[in-house]
């Protein structure tokens, strides 16, 4: 159950609400983010919520049954929407598109990308500085101060940026430098990560684990939303499975059930999706059509020598074409 506090709620009135639903029998926790206050009570009994929603101090009381509470569509029934800045949106009725290499590389390699996201009206760059990479002998990124050299094109661009943070002390260093914070799919349970992201007022897109469950991703979603932060969005990256034609299966179900389970957007990332160049088209399209709020994919000028991911990432040409026809498949979506 959640209950959603009035802004002024006194102290003593809240005491009133913790100790009638404590006898029913119900566990509160309290939760405080930047944006409300809220109280998540836990219990099986069924009991009327009407005797309680008198009480003064509630705005709002709903009954959600599921693991997760706060990333939950039961409460809030309107899809949120995650505002960047400079009139850049995820959610809400809106295609985004973010695109960029797997590792930021070099000086002239984040300018020709740049250049071709703005020749094609994209608004968000992904890149990795801190990469989390299966062998310690691979590339590893270039760390904070490729963040930086990143950044300052960027904003002289008016492009927004989104990179990986792999760990709690990243998390400061990067701050200044970033307009999302991607947690990877290696660290969606991560729960210390998960626990400080909680604390920033930037937006978080948290990566559905290599081998986690849809209920496992909108568990770690509430953490950072129980943390304090709102601001949030999902991301189906495909996982592992039996299959060996593709690095992971792209799980296009999890986006019509993501977006039927939550009010969080849920963007698709279909380059580790299936993992090989050819095919992230395709994918990609489909996750539109299954209702996706954003893909985000990699791209490189020229993708046989890019330091990682090389033989999922498509070259200038492929990435425009795969924008025209993302945003047609949109179009297409939206007139049904
Ligand atoms: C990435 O986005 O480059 C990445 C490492 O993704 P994932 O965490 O999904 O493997
Ligand atoms: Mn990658």
């Amino acid at each position: 159950m959640i209950i959603k506090l009035i802004d002024q709620i006194e102290d003593n009135q809240k005491r009133t609400v913790i100790d009638k639903i404590n006898s029913i029998g119900y566990k509160v926790s309290e939760v405080k983010t930047q944006v409300s206050s809220y109280l998540i009570a836990i219990g099986k009994k069924e009991f009327d919520i009407r005797k309680i929603g008198f009480l003064p101090g509630i705005a709002d009381i709903h009954r959600v049954s599921d693991e997760y509470k706060l990333v939950s569509r039961k409460w809030k029934v309107n899809p949120t929407r995650i505002d960047l800045g400079d009139n850049v949106f995820i959610g809400g009725g809106s295609l985004a598109i973010m695109a960029g290499p797997c590792s930021i590389e070099t000086e002239s390699q984040i300018e020709r990308t740049i250049d071709h996201l703005k020749q094609n009206g994209v608004r968000i760059m992904r890149g990795g500085v801190f990469k989390p990479r299966s062998s310690p002998y691979a590339f590893r990124g270039l760390g904070i101060d490729g963040l930086k050299m990143w950044h300052q094109q960027a904003r002289a661009a008016g492009i927004k940026i989104i990179s990986e943070v792999m760990q709690v002390s990243q998390i400061a260093e990067m701050y200044d430098f970033v307009d999302v914070f991607q947690v990877g799919a290696r660290n969606t349970q991560n729960f210390n990560l998960l626990d400080e992201l909680g604390k920033v007022d930037k937006p978080v897109m948290i990566k559905r684990g290599i081998s986690g469950t849809i209920e496992e991703l909108l568990s770690s979603a509430e953490y950072i939303f129980s943390g304090g932060n709102e601001k949030l969005i999902l991301c189906e990256r495909g996982i592992r499975t039996y299959e060996k034609a593709s690095r992971n299966t792209m799980d296009v179900n999890a986006i019509p059930i993501l977006k039927e389970k939550s009010h969080l957007p849920v963007v698709a990332d279909p380059s580790h999706g299936i993992g090989i160049r050819e095919y992230v088209e395709p994918v990609a399209l489909a996750a539109v059509m299954a209702g996706a709020d954003g893909i985000i994919y990699e791209t490189h000028q020229k993708p046989e020598e890019a330091y990682s991911d090389s033989q999922q990432t498509l070259d200038f040409i492929e990435s425009t074409q795969l924008i025209n026809k993302l945003k047609r498949c949109f179009e297409l979506r939206e007139s049904f």
